[in-house]
């Protein structure tokens, strides 16, 4: 009898079609290198050009918010939502700790403190249910807002994110949200494409951001997008993502102190022909998504990762969960995997783990403590391909 990683790495060797597999590769076979010889061409490559108003225009379309800015990273977008969102110094900000450390570093850029609690086993993203418990636990809510009542700080907001690109249980998320006066901020730099409920995730709370860095489901090379429905936070932002320089044909003034967070047009070129292919990127990884589900379907000690009924996932990043007893294998299915020129990844460090955030405030962490244990990233990228088998 074979064990579980040896299983795992045979049944990957012989689905797919090449014996290197990458993790996520960025391809660019649309229009990019016209594009981007055109901006050349154009002199324009800072952030000033018509294509970072045009890369705006097409993710309105794409997602469905009143107002986008585009950010020279996912984490300068998320440390300006933040800002938008009245998140101030000595404030807390809930989270899962299942994330890229930008989710918690962007609260910490705000001189607020990131609060973690547990996440749904269903989406990998925050559980209602222990946010509702968390909140019922510690806040109170008071005319100044919801108090943590455990260190007297104000609780500011809730920042889901849409692990993997899996949307969250956002109509739960929001009415709890509502209850307790929190902003919602969503991570949405992995779902672009993804939606909850036929709406686009990022569209739900004050603002959402995405990511255009090169692992991600289109890209930039590096670069961001704050979406907003409120015109009045995203003036604000966009004018701070500016140096918070006032508009005038000459003239050097900045009436406060701002950041230099704008997408340069060379990196939006890249982005127009990128989005372009959306939906066609998004077809290859649902299929993928498919396959794996076949591939998988006779191992009882594992599960890959799908989306919910009210969701549309973008499959960003492929998943494997190990069963609760196999978390002991998960290095192994790493090293044998990777070993054989298969690119898989555990999950990032839980960032309760990481010594900067240890003494950070938290919940009961018991489903994330063990699902961290039992992640396996498969390979997800557009260019891979499967054997024609039979
Ligand atoms: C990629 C990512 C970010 C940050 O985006 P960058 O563009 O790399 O700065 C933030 N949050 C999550 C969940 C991400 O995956």
């Amino acid at each position: 009898m074979k064990t579980l990683p040896v299983r795992i790495l045979d049944a990957l060797q012989s689905h797919y079609l090449d014996s290197e597999v990458r993790l996520h590769e960025p391809i660019f076979e649309g229009d990019e290198k016209r594009l981007v010889t055109a901006c050349l061409d154009s002199s324009f490559v800072s952030t000033v050009g018509p294509f970072v108003s045009e890369f705006e225009n097409k993710l309105k379309g794409v997602t469905g918010a009143q107002h986008v800015i585009a950010t020279s990273s996912g984490t300068a977008a998320l440390h300006l939502a933040l800002l938008g969102a009245g998140v101030k110094k000595g404030t807390e900000v809930i989270m899962s700790p299942l994330t890229f450390v930008a989710t918690a570093n962007a609260v910490s850029y705000c001189d607020a403190i990131p609060h973690f609690i547990d996440v749904s086993p269903k989406t990998l993203g925050v559980d209602p249910e222990a946010l509702c418990r968390r909140l019922d636990e510690i806040g109170n809510i008071t005319s100044l807002g919801c108090i943590n009542k455990t260190t007297g700080r104000q609780i500011k907001a809730v920042i889901p994110v849409h692990t993997y690109g899996n949307p969250c249980d956002l109509d739960e998320i929001m009415r709890i949200c509502v209850e307790y006066s929190l902003e919602v901020i969503e991570d949405a730099a992995e779902s672009l494409g993804s939606y909850y409920v036929n709406r686009h995730t990022g569209t739900f709370g004050r603002c959402g951001i995405i990511s255009f860095n090169g692992n991600k489901i289109i890209t930039t090379g590096s670069g961001g997008a704050i979406l907003t429905d409120d015109p009045a936070i995203a003036s604000k932002l966009r004018h701070l993502s500016t140096t918070a320089k006032v508009v005038h044909p000459w003239k050097y003034y900045h009436d406060e102190i701002g950041y230099n967070y704008r997408m340069s047009n060379l990196s939006a070129a890249l982005g127009c022909a990128q989005l372009d292919q959306l939906s066609t990127f998004i077809e290859i990884k649902r299929r993928h998504a498919e396959k794996y589900l076949e591939i998988f379907s006779e191992f009882e000690d594992l599960t890959v990762l799908e989306e919910s009924k009210k969701s549309r996932s973008n499959y960003w990043l492929q998943t494997l969960v190990l069963g609760v007893d196999q978390d002991s294998c998960r290095d192994e299915v790493l090293g044998l995997t990777n070993a054989n020129g298969i690119m898989t990844r555990p999950n990032w460090e839980l960032l309760h783990h990481l010594p900067m955030y240890k003494d950070a405030p938290c919940g009961n962490l018991k489903v994330v403590e063990s699902l961290g244990k039992r992640i396996i990233n498969l390979p997800s990228g557009v260019s891979l391909k499967w054997k024609q088998l039979h």
